[in-house]
């Protein structure tokens, strides 16, 4: 069903993370999505006039998806990178992120990433810390996930040693439903900016560039980061 909340004009269809938190995540009571992503790309659509029909799969369903064209936009903590550029169009930068590692609390081993030599270190597939693991890091056993509270889990359960992956979903899942049992460790790793995608070519790219910068200009992109990252 259609899920903006202006009336009107074309509905185009958005393909997004199914749990990415805080950008992406189904709250269970409601039944819709919801995060930073989620009230970003509604308010994005306000501000164009159009409406958006949210659906949402693993991470790599988004990036093939835009690949084939099959929905209109993305939005799903997406890096914007030169290899996904080659196939996808991406807006102007909305959101600063980077890599990080996490450990269990207790673990005095794993100080950084040059601990890693002869770890498993466990990410998500598809994403640019699998990516990052391969070129850096040939020494350790890497371990893919399609969700990644499944590396989590087996972080928790001392299965892997380490997890790479986006910092602000490391900090928000140590703080919140790992609270004490796991930690960062490290610098960030590589500085990432995240990208609305496009299919490549798409019409749709200035008209959500035009309508990024008058949120950032009115406040509201401020107002929504503050609900999601504030203290
Ligand atoms: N930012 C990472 C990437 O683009 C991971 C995104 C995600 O898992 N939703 O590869």
């Amino acid at each position: 069903g259609s899920d903006s909340g202006s009336d009107g004009g074309e509905t185009y269809t958005v393909a997004t993370d199914n749990n990415f938190v805080p950008f992406e995540f189904l709250n269970e009571d409601t039944g819709k999505m919801e995060g930073f992503d989620m009230d970003l790309i509604r308010a994005i659509a306000d501000e164009a006039g159009f409406q958006v029909d949210i659906e949402s799969m693993k991470f790599d369903g988004v990036v093939t998806g835009m690949q084939s064209s099959r929905y209109d936009i993305g939005i799903a903590g997406m890096t914007i990178t030169e290899e996904r550029e080659k196939t996808i169009d991406f807006s102007d930068p909305y959101y600063d992120a980077g890599l990080i590692l996490a450990v269990q609390a207790d673990n005095e081993e794993i100080k950084s990433e040059a601990d890693l030599a002869g770890k498993k270190v466990a990410t998500r597939s598809g994403t640019t810390s699998e990516t990052y693991l391969k070129d850096n890091h040939p020494d350790a056993e890497v371990v893919t996930f399609p969700g990644i509270v499944e590396a989590y889990m087996d972080l928790q359960a001392g299965r892997v040693d380490a997890v790479m992956y986006d910092v602000p979903n490391v900090k928000y899942y140590v703080n919140n439903d790992a609270k004490g049992e796991l930690k960062t460790v490290g610098d960030v790793l590589q500085g990432e900016q995240y990208g609305i995608a496009f299919p490549k070519g798409s019409e749709l790219v200035d008209d959500v560039n035009e309508a990024l910068q008058t949120l950032i200009d009115n406040g509201k992109y401020d107002d929504i980061y503050e609900e999601w990252f504030g203290e």
